[in-house]
């Protein structure tokens, strides 16, 4: 038991604790015949609007659409630039090329790994339109700073919120602090469908109305087309599944920082930094990344133990052969130091003490205290 294999993640006792709801209600959905925006899309846009403090939540196909739509919304496109960080999933920055604005990317914070709002104002020029913070793994961007900028400047805030469903900051959520958020329902995110699923949050009437006519072929009503659009709808199952995961994505969160609070006094004295928690700010890790320079030991360890563990992520975008048309600055040490050092270590809301201690137990073991 004790040396059974730790994955990354673990989806099997989240399904299990539903299962009982969620198959009725499911085959409900399924003899409804609703398929396509159906009562549950419905149902579930107003739970997360009501949950995350939005005027408009809109579901969408992935995470990745959300980001494509809510630029589209905003209204961004050819000739626009847009500041984002290099350490992040290449959605976000995918995202940006496919409007065909340029992204560009500015270095990160050390400790929080998100965006360096002071290399964000050095990088504003006139064609600047938006700022795209990630609140990476988790951990919510320093998103004040960067809507003082963008206020001074006439700029927009689009905030990636793929990993950050339910982190706040100062009590308000991640999705409704800029002009838009992106939120992704992959499997293995915080609120996690069965399937791809994505969400556009925004307070602005008139981006919603762009939004729900961009996800729908364009259309305003049916078989009328003022503009082209795309094909992108949140599935109406997948409503189902999010629908009954929603009211438990506190706990999930909560669950989440015990196994992060844990790791944290667990590695304590050994040669690695523990992520930073910013004030005022709740962080629900959706990964617990730690940087430490023997990182090649502590993973072959642990895989020599049968534990998961992972680099989020080994190549900075700028890095990456997908943007080398666009004007990538040479160098961002910062963001080339953490992809040196940085992995992850398990963290679901089912990771047990036990576990996380025979994790903690097989580092210390591996680069000594
Ligand atoms: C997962 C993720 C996305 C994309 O979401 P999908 O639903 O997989 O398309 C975008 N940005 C970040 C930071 C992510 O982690």
């Amino acid at each position: 038991m004790s040396d059974s294999p730790i994955p990354m993640v673990d989806l099997k006792a989240q399904y299990a604790a539903l299962r009982g709801e969620l198959e009725p209600a499911m085959a409900q959905a399924m003899a409804a015949t609703q398929y396509i925006l159906g009562p549950n899309v419905q149902a579930f846009e107003r739970e997360a609007a009501e949950y995350l403090g939005v005027r408009h939540a809109l579901g969408c196909a992935s995470g990745t659409d959300a980001l494509h739509l809510a630029l589209a919304g905003l209204g961004i496109g050819p000739g626009d630039e847009v500041i984002t960080t290099p350490f992040t999933f290449i959605a976000t920055a995918e995202a940006i090329r496919y409007v065909d604005a340029t992204p560009v990317f500015v270095d990160v914070d050390p400790q929080t790994f998100n965006l360096d709002p002071v290399a964000v104002e050095r990088a504003i020029t006139e064609r600047t339109r938006a700022i795209m913070p990630v609140h990476l793994f988790g951990q919510p961007a320093d998103i004040d700073t960067l809507n003082r900028m963008a206020c001074d400047r006439g700029l927009l805030v689009l905030e990636d919120c793929a990993q950050s469903f339910g982190a706040t900051v100062d009590g308000r959520q991640t999705g409704s602090l800029g002009a838009a958020g992106a939120f992704s329902f992959f499997p293995s995110k915080n609120l996690g469908g069965f399937g791809d699923g994505g969400l556009v949050t925004t307070h602005d009437d008139a981006a919603a109305e762009q939004i729900r006519s961009l996800r729908n072929h364009g259309q305003t009503k049916r078989y009328h087309h003022p503009q082209i659009g795309y094909n992108s709808r949140l599935d109406e199952l997948q409503a189902v599944v999010l629908r009954h995961k929603l009211p438990h994505i506190d706990q999930y969160n909560t669950e989440r920082r015990r196994v992060a609070d844990r790791y944290d006094a667990r590695l304590a004295g050994l040669p690695l930094q523990t992520p930073l928690r910013r004030d005022g700010a709740t962080h629900v890790f959706h990964q617990y990344t730690a940087l430490s320079d023997h990182r090649d030991t502590i993973m072959q360890a642990l895989k020599d133990e049968s534990i998961a563990s992972a680099i989020y992520y080994p190549v900075p975008l700028h890095r990456q052969p997908a943007f080398a048309d666009a004007a990538v600055p040479a160098s961002l040490p910062v963001a080339e130091s953490l992809a040196e050092r940085c992995f992850s270590l398990p963290v679901y809301p089912e990771l047990t003490d036990a576990m996380v201690d025979r994790i903690c137990g097989v580092i210390r073991e591996a680069v000594g205290g």
